[in-house]
């Protein structure tokens, strides 16, 4: 027992599955399937949410220049955020209540949006703090 608590801790992967979000400081553990990723030269940052992606992005735009990361919610396979469609005002609550919820494809996100009453569908850059507010 004691070993493989251990060895899971030597684990780069337990690592990352174990981080926190840079953002709100939340343990990402929990919601691996919400996590975004931002890949700077040799540093890897994990955010609990496609919201907080989108806060850290819009504090520091040093950070447009990453590799920015999110899971496509239907799929859950990895997408570029910078070219994600964002669906807002679902019923669909994230780690940290409504979110922007992802998808890589303009049609998944159509489709989302009419099965869970979703207000609109945005694109990273149409995203900005006056957006984050009005959808929280
Ligand atoms: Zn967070």
């Amino acid at each position: 027992m004691l070993l493989s608590i251990f060895l899971s801790c030597n684990n780069p992967k337990n690592n990352l599955k174990n981080s926190k979000c840079i953002h709100c400081g939340m343990n990402t553990q929990k919601y691996q399937q919400w996590i975004g990723v931002i890949k700077e030269k040799q540093k890897i940052a994990i955010t609990c949410s496609p919201r907080c992606l989108l806060l850290v992005c819009l504090r520091d735009k040093e950070k447009l220049k990453a590799d920015l990361s999110l899971k496509d919610y239907y799929e859950q396979t990895k997408i570029d955020a910078k070219k994600t469609f964002f669906v807002v005002g679902s019923k669909i609550l994230g780690p940290m209540g409504n979110d922007f919820i992802p998808f890589k494809t303009k049609k998944d996100a159509d489709l989302f949006l009419q099965d869970n009453q979703g207000k609109k569908i945005l694109s990273f850059q149409e995203i900005d703090f006056k957006t984050i507010m009005e959808y929280q």
